[in-house]
């Protein structure tokens, strides 16, 4: 793994560590960047974590999340910059002009373009937090309850809490080494998936209620407007998963949220049981993402975009369906 020991000797041989991961950052992403800080701190490096967001609040019992500053303005020089999960405009930093010549990217997402030279990819990793727990394994980091927590949640979250297609044996090991060594799976689930607030409930009810789906059954489809975050006093973290509720309809073969993120402006979640393949399907659409797990954002009307991306998902419906076993053993 050729990409790996660059990435290692580029860490080694800087001081000044920036690490970044993407918009509206989630479990893996944040997992992974804490746990990547932690390490390198450990290892002597000045560590510096920046996100263009906010940590949302159910990941706030991370260890060392209030040090992770936000905003789009980077402050200060960096021997290397390492963006996780995401490729590097996903970050929104820097408008796109990275300095430094060490800049590394450690993602899994099968749609990253691999544009930086230290580029590790590696789209069988269920999570980055697999890969990050690779990698500071090859740091000679001692593992602690602290790192482990945040790999923890890295892999539990992306994998769906281990019910994804993703999940693997390794995940499922990697997961048995990080409880080994403190982490503890109640503490996660009770952050990541009992401690919703009051107003997240009420919007999922009134979103829920104006689900639609086409003649078939096979398209569903929610929508979140600005009116609704109005409302309930919600942000778009309060909408994190929403469209897991739309797929768990029997029937469904692909689920889509339109969330409104202007006046004429909506970001698109996409997620699929199996049978479809979204990451093409995303990328047309100007986005990205996994096989079952795909977004990006639209510019138009609600009805131009609704229009837009449920032809779309029909489009590849009737060209993909049949052709995917959804059952059987991993490839
Ligand atoms: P979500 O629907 O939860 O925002 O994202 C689902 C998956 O699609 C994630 O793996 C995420 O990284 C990817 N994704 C979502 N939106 C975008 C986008 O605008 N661009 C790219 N490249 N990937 C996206
Ligand atoms: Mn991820």
């Amino acid at each position: 793994m050729n990409e790996l020991d660059d990435i290692i000797a580029a860490l080694q041989s800087s001081r000044r560590i920036l690490i970044s991961v993407h918009k509206n950052p989630d479990g893996d992403a944040l997992g992974s960047q804490l746990a990547l800080m932690l390490a390198l701190e450990k290892s002597n490096k000045t560590v510096v974590a920046q996100n263009i967001d906010p940590v949302p609040e159910i990941y706030r019992f991370l260890p060392a999340s209030v040090r992770i500053k936000t905003g789009g303005t980077v402050e200060g020089r960096y021997d290397a910059i390492v963006v996780l999960d995401a490729d590097p405009p996903r970050t929104g930093l820097f408008d796109g002009n990275y300095p430094a010549d060490r800049r590394i990217n450690i993602d899994h997402h099968l749609t990253n373009p691999a544009e930086w030279p230290l580029t590790w990819l590696d789209p069988s990793a269920s999570a980055t937090g697999e890969m990050v727990y690779d990698l500071i394994q090859r740091l000679g980091v001692a593992m602690d309850h602290e790192i482990a927590l945040c790999l923890y949640t890295a892999v539990f979250t992306d994998t769906g809490s281990f019910r994804y297609s993703n999940t693997t044996p390794k995940s499922m090991r990697i997961a048995a080494d990080l409880i080994e060594a403190g982490a503890d799976p109640w503490l996660v689930t009770e952050n990541v998936y009992e401690s919703f607030a009051y107003r997240r409930i009420k919007l999922l009810g009134i979103v829920l209620a104006g689900m639609e789906r086409s003649d078939d059954g096979k398209i569903a489809w929610v929508v979140i407007t600005e009116e609704h975050y109005r409302q309930f006093g919600a942000t778009a973290e309060d909408t994190d998963n929403f469209v897991n509720f739309v797929r768990s309809t029997k029937g469904v073969e692909v689920a889509i949220l339109f969330r409104q993120t202007a006046a004429l402006q909506y970001k698109i979640s996409l997620r699929s049981k199996g049978r479809i393949d979204l990451s093409g399907l995303a990328q047309s659409l100007g986005g990205g993402g996994h096989k079952n797990a795909a977004g990006s954002t639209v510019d138009g009307t609600l009805e131009e975009v609704k229009r837009r991306v449920i032809g779309a998902v029909n489009n590849a419906v009737e060209a993909q369906m049949g052709s995917a076993p959804l059952h059987g053993r991993r490839p």
